[in-house]
């Protein structure tokens, strides 16, 4: 077997890594490259857990292998989780894409200025107060395997309207539009983009709600297109179907594989990657004929200027294409799973406390949420009191004295 490692990255930007022999730091980034495996979010930033982590990665690698003797799927040999996640997307979706377009660089600008994250919401509270917490299960992989989750196929087209169709009419596309609301519920279950680009699945969630959370929804008219449309879109599932039952199927036999997690989660987020490379300003000076044409999107300064330490960072972009591969997926499931997200807490809008990507906390039960899907969290739920959507302290039921949730579950006083 090829030497590999493992890391995890505590705070931002500090790698802890381990070859199995020893353990070193870096802030660089680029070290962290090529045969290098994140630690999962449930082992804890440790020496200890790393080492452990390393450990079971041959046999987790394994066991995924061993379902898939005719193609050989080698985990551990793809070099880094994000290639093994695209490969595995491969092997089951390559096929049912080829009928989809290429994304044109058109569509490119409006899928960017799209927000395309999660829904990330919170009513701070002035003390410590009790919470139940739930957390999405595969929440990402249930969409891509989702009937009613429909993506575009192919191009779509740039369009001038003088006004908004009427919700049941209106089509899959991003929509140029302003929309505001003051009322606080809004803010809970709605991402407003300061760049008032939103696909289909915002505008349809804010038009629906429009009465009960005061939206204010208003097209822009500047003589620019104010929306670019799609006339053909299919489900999601015709894509992701296969891939799905065989992650599944996995789970269920290997339910402690940490490895079959990322090929759910971290599937949507690699395949819509752009089509980029980074290089060093060495590297730029010395094939210039090689990316003239292409366009440098950014530019990262690293060390202090005038030393030796001193470099450049360029993001440049490709000129054929905008990303990697024929899937509009970017803008249209972030889009999907917030107004989900959305739609869902509004039932049970009154507990409320907060809102991070698919995971809720409430001031009482959520006795009627879906317990299949989104299972109690731990991390977020007792006696805590919330400073905002990231930052939150738990409180000892004795000393009354604060801690975050990694020191709260060492803490003994009593
Ligand atoms: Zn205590």
């Amino acid at each position: 077997m090829s030497k590999y490692f493992v890391y995890y990255e505590s705070p931002k930007s500090h790698y802890r890594y381990y070859d199995g022999n020893s353990y070193k730091s870096t802030t660089n980034r680029a070290e962290i490259n090529l045969g290098f495996f994140e630690m999962h979010p449930s082992y804890e930033n440790t020496d200890e857990d790393l080492k452990r982590y390393y450990d079971k990665l041959p046999e987790w690698s394994e066991q995924i292998r061993s379902k898939f003797t005719k193609c050989n799927f080698d985990y551990l040999s793809k070099f880094n989780d994000m290639i093994a996640v695209e490969h595995f997307f491969l092997l089951f979706c390559k096929k049912s894409i080829s009928t989809h377009d290429d994304v044109t660089f058109t569509e490119q600008s409006w899928i960017e200025k799209c927000k395309n994250s999660g829904l990330q919401s919170c009513k701070p509270t002035d003390k410590p107060i009790k919470v139940y917490s739930y957390d999405g299960k595969g929440f990402y992989q249930m969409i891509l395997a989702s009937d009613e989750f429909m993506i575009p196929d192919k191009e779509g087209y740039e369009a001038t309207l003088d006004k908004l169709p009427k919700r049941k009419e209106l089509k899959h596309g991003y929509y140029h539009v302003k929309i505001t609301s003051d009322n606080p519920d809004a803010r809970m279950v709605f991402s407003f983009n300061p760049d008032h680009v939103y696909y289909y699945y915002d505008l349809y969630f804010a038009m629906k709600h429009k009465k009960e959370l005061d939206f204010n929804i208003e097209l822009y008219q500047d003589n620019e297109p104010n929306c670019y449309l799609y006339d053909s879109v299919v489900p999601s599932s015709t894509i992701f179907a296969k891939w799905n039952k065989t992650i599944n199927e996995l789970k269920k036999e290997f339910p402690s594989n940490k490895l079959l997690k990322n090929l759910g989660s971290k599937c949507h987020g690699v395949i819509s990657k752009r089509c980029q490379i980074t290089v060093n300003n060495k590297e730029l000076q010395q094939n210039l004929e090689k990316y003239k044409d292409h366009d440098i999107i950014r530019t990262t300064k690293i060390g202090e200027w005038g030393t030796k330490y001193y470099d450049e960072y360029h993001v440049l972009q490709s000129p054929e294409k905008p990303y990697k591969h024929n899937i509009r997926l970017k803008a249209q499931i972030t889009s999907y799973a917030r107004s989900y997200i959305g739609n869902l807490a509004l039932e049970n809008i009154e507990t409320l406390i907060r809102i991070n990507t698919d995971s809720f906390s409430m001031t009482k039960p959520w006795k009627e949420l879906n317990k299949k899907l989104f299972k109690r969290e731990e991390k977020s739920s007792g006696i805590i009191q919330f400073y905002n959507c990231n930052k939150y302290m738990h409180e000892c039921w004795k000393c009354k004295e604060q801690y975050k949730y990694k020191d709260f579950v060492h803490h003994k006083c009593w």
